[in-house]
């Protein structure tokens, strides 16, 4: 039996199959995340081809079957293709780290309107922002996203025992393997130093009131997140991030 879907989404990545085919994962606000076989979508006169870039976010249909893993796209209108984002190289990268980090860490088809609505919430941020604040942007809503991934680090206390960390010259050590601030006592080879102002800047992205991030927190902030997302997240690489410089 083969349901009907109608629903929105965005690309978040496509990879050729056959000839003119595609097979793209799409962020959808009903299905959670789906693979979607475009067919013949690569032919120059196909009219779904513009709807297959990357974070175009689209209206689309495709057959769900049971016990298949890859459903057939029979349609897709682009909705919105972002162009302030597109015309912008810079912006393009940034946006593909988003991309890159939900196609490789949300579970399929498993619908979740949070992350849905965030993901529109950064594209929109993005089309609007200035070229300055483009990574403190990206950074911010990468770091947001780890709140759906379930490892957020720990910033109110030794992440190992809970008592108060101290800290020195308004630095703090954050562990990046035990995924959060520590104590002297549980000082380990993976400790950088955090100013205050960047573990304000986390929880505030955390507890969702702030996405601001100074110069200085996004530098250090950097400086951990790929080894974070590495230990913490399966280790997961993200290409895009390497890229986006
Ligand atoms: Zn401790």
């Amino acid at each position: 039996m083969a349901n009907i879907i109608k629903c929105r989404g965005f690309v978040l990545n496509t990879m050729p199959f056959k000839e003119s085919s595609l097979i793209a994962s799409v962020l959808t606000n009903t299905a959670g995340k789906v693979r979607l076989l475009a067919k013949g979508v690569r032919r120059p006169k196909s009219k779904m081809c513009g709807a297959m870039e990357p974070f175009s976010f689209d209206e689309i249909i495709f057959y769900k079957r049971e016990f298949k893993d890859i459903y057939t796209l029979s349609d897709a209108v682009v909705v919105d293709s972002f162009p302030e984002i597109r015309s912008d190289p810079y912006k393009v990268s940034g946006a593909m780290v988003l991309c890159e980090f939900f196609d490789k860490t949300l579970p399929m088809e498993e619908a979740n309107t949070k992350v849905f609505s965030e993901f529109l919430h950064f594209l929109n941020s993005m089309r609007k922002a200035g070229s300055q604040a483009v990574r403190a942007l990206v950074i911010g809503y990468l770091i947001r996203a780890f709140s759906g991934s379930g490892v957020m680090p720990h910033l109110d206390d030794c992440v190992r025992c809970h008592q108060p960390t101290g800290g020195s010259n308004g630095k703090i050590n954050f562990s990046v393997s035990a995924g959060g601030v520590v104590c002297r006592k549980h000082h380990d080879d993976t400790v950088v130093l955090l100013s205050l102002r960047t573990v304000d800047a986390l929880k505030n992205i955390f507890q969702r009131t702030k996405l601001e991030i100074d110069d200085v927190a996004l530098r250090e902030i950097e400086n951990f997140v790929t080894d974070y997302m590495y230990i913490h997240l399966n280790n997961l690489h993200l290409h895009s991030l390497k890229h986006f410089k």
